[in-house]
């Protein structure tokens, strides 16, 4: 059901008009993790002012280490729907786990499935039960075959909106967190009909990076980006090193249309 074979249109997500794998690049942006409602709706009005369309955070956080900070919980998901109603921005949020889904249903106009849960099957099952679009990242060592799999699972329920999210696959490399696979894009578009987006931040895990890499995204096809903004990143309670500050993702932006435009 994602190959191309039966489909042979590129599938078109709208989300209350904003619309992913069509004309415009659609990017979304926002901090790892949500924190606090006025940090969050401060940087949600700021990241809509540079034009992204879509809102992220975290309230669910799936951290390496058990005693890192692992959320707000509903707490941050209601902080989010204060983001989402000062900006008139769609949402993206985490679920981690099957006993969550309904309660993010409530609120999220779209579920992410991270990295580490691209193979948790009865999650994307459930999410696949659900009629709101699935972005659904790459797993850490996951082949594109795999990950093409994992949509399968949430396609196979019915529910045909997932977006792929390639996030930077695990090699010997260690500069940097993850190495981007730009050759993953023009990949699937060969054999899928699924929308495809980048997200340089948990790829490079190092801001500095993150524009090149968001450029690179847009000239191989990519159809948005997600990316990690945080308003005073050496303060960030989650992936800091890796967030850009509202006024550099706003030169980003302008850059990204330069490259949109040519390609
Ligand atoms: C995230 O988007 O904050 C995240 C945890 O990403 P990933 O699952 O790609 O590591
Ligand atoms: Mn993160």
């Amino acid at each position: 059901l994602a190959s191309n074979e039966l489909q042979h249109t590129p599938t078109v997500i709208d989300i209350g008009g904003v619309k992913i794998g069509g004309e415009e690049i659609v990017v979304m942006a926002g901090p790892c993790a949500i924190e606090n409602e006025k940090d969050f709706v401060d940087t949600a009005i700021s990241v809509k002012n540079s034009g992204a369309k879509i809102l992220r955070g975290g309230a669910f956080k799936p951290r390496s280490s058990p005693y890192a900070f692992q959320g707000l919980e509903e707490d941050g998901l209601k902080i989010m729907v204060a983001g989402r109603e000062a900006t008139g921005l769609k949402m993206v949020t985490e679920v981690v786990d099957t006993r969550d889904v309904e309660l993010v249903n409530k609120y999220t106009d779209i579920f992410q499935i991270g990295a580490r849960n691209m193979q948790n099957f009865r999650l994307l099952s459930e999410v696949g039960m659900t009629r709101k679009p699935v972005l659904l990242k790459r797993g850490l060592s996951a082949t594109i075959e795999e990950w093409l799999m994992a949509a399968e699972y949430i396609i196979a329920e019915g529910n045909h909106e997932v977006i792929l999210c390639e996030r930077g696959i695990r090699t010997f490399e260690t500069i940097t967190r993850n190495t981007l696979d730009l050759s993953a894009i023009p990949a699937i578009k060969d054999v899928s009909h699924l929308p495809v987006v980048v997200d340089p931040s948990h790829a490079t895990g190092n801001w500095k990076y993150v524009p090149a890499l968001a450029k690179g995204a847009i000239a191989t096809g990519a159809d948005g980006l997600i990316i990690e903004v945080h308003p005073n990143p050496p303060c960030a309670l989650c992936d800091g090193p890796q967030s850009l500050r509202p006024e550099r993702f706003k030169s980003l932006m302008d850059e990204l249309r330069l490259v949109a435009q040519a390609v």
